[in-house]
């Protein structure tokens, strides 16, 4: 069955505004870890940066060529005798007038040199170099300084740290760097149908994907997922679920039971032991989703509909995680324009995030495709995609429109 429905729009609430009001929720988390920097990637920076030193730490040549003093050649050109070598990792002598010192890259500038010669402008006589071009102060020299002054705040807390981060935090000498704990974060699966891949199906039975899901969203994000496995449609056992969950997490994450059916206990199991908000968001697919908190520990359900929830987990769940880890500046996913390699008929009343698949076009232009299946329970048109285009509510689209698209990369770091 499609799980498109006829609810008045009134009734639902709009992505933004369901986003913000999550958003102002999240309270990120304060505990902190010193981590090695070559085991910090993906964590969250928990004080500023500050540079120790100036990078470069000395004037140091660019090129491989000739270290000279730019006033001994006067008029564009003319002979130095080669006094000198500088190989990297070494110190030079001062420069004495009238010379040149044969330089290699990133070897520290001679005092008394201000520019650099490369070898290619260069023809070497014996202990003679005879320099063809006009040389400026200053040329092929690398400043002390010039990327970072000691001081100088070089990372602002609530970074998330990618590999050229690290890069940068080694750079200044820094073996370790201070960052936010990690969030652990219990995930169940509510149904009675499911049971776990590695056992045999019987009749109406499924397996639970969405734990695995669930899981790898999780790892991607760097949270330490802690599964609860399988939760059966009763009160009593989702009670108890939320409850061990919630006593041992930083977040709750579940996934089925979130409709209003006798056999959707997640509403009031919640309700029971916190405070729950279940808001109907005019997303498709994806159209409850709960929130709420039992005691400090905030709780997320999710549909049950593999597709669903991949996607509410993208959309919020992703940023509501990037919040508490820390994160500072915007956690909503960005998004490019593409033109649309489809033609989208029928408007809906509800914004479709639709299983896409960007591809570069003949002429190098980006086009966007769509997944021929809507339904919310094929999974595998998850796997075809590589992003979701997004459909603007009550719009139709044709080929050759452009189209908003969220690359995965958005959503899966
Ligand atoms: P629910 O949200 O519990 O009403 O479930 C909606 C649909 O998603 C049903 O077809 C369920 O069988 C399916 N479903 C629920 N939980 C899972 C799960 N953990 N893995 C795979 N499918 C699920
Ligand atoms: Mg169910």
């Amino acid at each position: 069955m499609s799980d498109d429905c006829c609810s008045a729009p009134a009734a639902m609430r709009p992505m933004e505004e369901a986003l913000e009001l999550l958003l102002s929720r999240a309270r990120p988390v304060t505990d902190t870890d010193w981590v090695d920097t070559g085991q910090a990637l993906g964590r969250v920076l928990a004080r500023p940066l500050v540079s120790p030193l100036d990078v470069p730490p000395w004037d140091n040549s660019a090129m491989d060529g000739y270290a000279v003093n730019s006033a001994d050649l006067p008029r564009g050109g003319g002979a130095l005798r080669v006094a000198q070598r500088v190989p990297a990792g070494a110190r030079g002598q001062p420069l004495e007038t009238g010379t040149a010192a044969r330089i290699f890259t990133g070897a520290p500038l001679p005092e008394g040199a201000d520019a650099v010669v490369m070898q290619e402008v260069c023809a070497r006589d014996g202990d003679w170099v005879r320099i063809e071009a006009p040389v400026s102060p200053g040329e092929n020299v690398r400043s002390r300084g010039e990327d970072l002054r000691a001081g100088g705040r070089v990372l602002e807390a609530g970074t998330l740290l990618g590999p050229q981060h690290l890069g940068l935090a080694a750079s200044l000498g820094m073996s370790r760097v201070l960052v936010y704990r990690r969030l652990k974060v219990a995930i169940f699966s509510s149904g009675d149908e499911l049971v776990m891949p590695g056992q045999g199906l019987a009749p109406g039975q499924i397996y639970n994907s969405n734990q695995f899901t669930l899981h790898g969203l999780l790892q991607s994000l760097g949270c330490d997922p802690l599964s609860l496995g399988i939760v059966e449609d009763s009160l009593d056992a989702t009670c108890a679920a939320l409850a061990r969950a919630a006593g041992e997490a930083d977040l709750v994450l579940a996934s089925g039971g979130v409709s209003v059916g006798e056999e959707d206990h997640v509403k009031p199991a919640v309700e029971k032991l916190g405070t729950l908000e279940l808001w109907q968001l005019a997303i498709r697919p994806g159209k409850p989703l709960a929130f709420g908190h039992i005691g400090n520990t905030p709780f997320i359900g999710s549909p049950g509909n593999p597709v669903s929830l991949f996607v509410t987990f993208s959309l919020f769940a992703r940023p509501f995680i990037r919040r508490m880890q820390g994160v500072v500046g915007d956690v909503a996913p960005r998004s490019l324009w593409a033109t649309a390699d489809f033609d989208w008929p029928r408007a809906g009343i509800r914004r479709e995030f639709a299983r896409a698949r960007l591809e570069n076009g003949d002429d190098g232009q980006p086009l966007v495709s769509v997944h021929t299946s809507r339904s919310s329970g094929v999974l595998s048109s998850v796997t075809w995609a590589n992003g979701l285009a997004v459909i603007p509510e009550n719009r139709t689209l044709v080929r050759g429109d452009r189209v908003q698209f969220i690359p995965f990369s958005e959503l899966l770091t």
